[in-house]
């Protein structure tokens, strides 16, 4: 089965081309030219990635972004942004993006990331299934996680990141080492900060006190560890 990809862009020659492209790559490519009829098409054709605009008439690309994820949607979603700011609120407000490009981007790297996705998903299913630690539980195969046997939400990249620090339980894993296995090695524009920003995200979430925290540890000048 090709996997489907939507694309939610408002200008033509981006979409065009991005739906060629794709599509020579044997993707299976819907597009929708604003946030609305994205949102429709999301719901419609269950696409396996979705690439999503920030600026879009109707609805903008946070907006697009943030009902998926009310509705537990947890396609992975790459957001194409323009500015820094844009970066900056895509990581800083949960938004539950999985990843973005900035413009303008080449063509290889937006599909490195693509592939990056797709394989971080494939690879997901394989080994670890659930796993508990202190109050929360993590199922990996529903993505469901619970925190004090409440609903908690975690996007996919965050429960992809929690089970290489749980594989790794104990050791110290560098923010390259995020960068390899998470990214994928075209890992060359994805900064120290965008590790550090999903890691204070995960924090947020999973400690009683994020700011003391007792399960993600910082390891000066090393990195990150795990300990339950
Ligand atoms: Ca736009």
């Amino acid at each position: 089965m090709p996997k489907e990809i939507l694309i939610i862009e408002d200008e033509q020659g981006i979409l065009m081309s991005l739906k060629d492209e794709f599509e020579l790559q044997g993707y299976v490519v819907h597009t929708a030219k604003d946030g609305e009829r994205g949102l429709e098409l999301a719901r419609e054709r269950k696409p396996d990635l979705i690439i999503l605009d920030i600026m879009l008439p109707v609805l903008d690309g946070y907006e697009v972004c943030k009902r998926l994820r009310m509705q537990e949607d947890t396609t992975p979603i790459i957001m194409l942004t323009v500015k820094d700011k844009e970066v900056d609120k895509v990581l800083g407000l949960g938004l539950g993006a999985d990843d973005y490009v900035t413009k303008p981007f080449s063509f290889p790297e937006l599909t490195a990331r693509v592939k990056a996705i797709f394989r971080r998903t494939e690879e997901h299913v394989k080994g670890l299934t659930r796993y508990s630690f202190g109050n929360i539980e993590l199922d990996f195969e529903k993505y469901e996680a619970k925190k004090g046997g409440k609903k908690l939400d975690l996007t996919t990249l965050e429960f992809h990141m929690l089970k290489f620090f749980i594989q790794n339980k104990g050791k110290v894993i560098s923010r390259d080492g995020f960068l390899d296995r998470i990214w994928g090695e075209d890992n060359v524009s994805v900064s120290y900060r965008t590790v550090d920003t999903h890691i204070a995200n995960i924090r947020k979430k999973i400690e009683e006190d994020p700011a003391s925290p007792k399960h993600i540890l910082s390891i000066r000048s090393a990195g990150y560890k795990f300990v339950d």
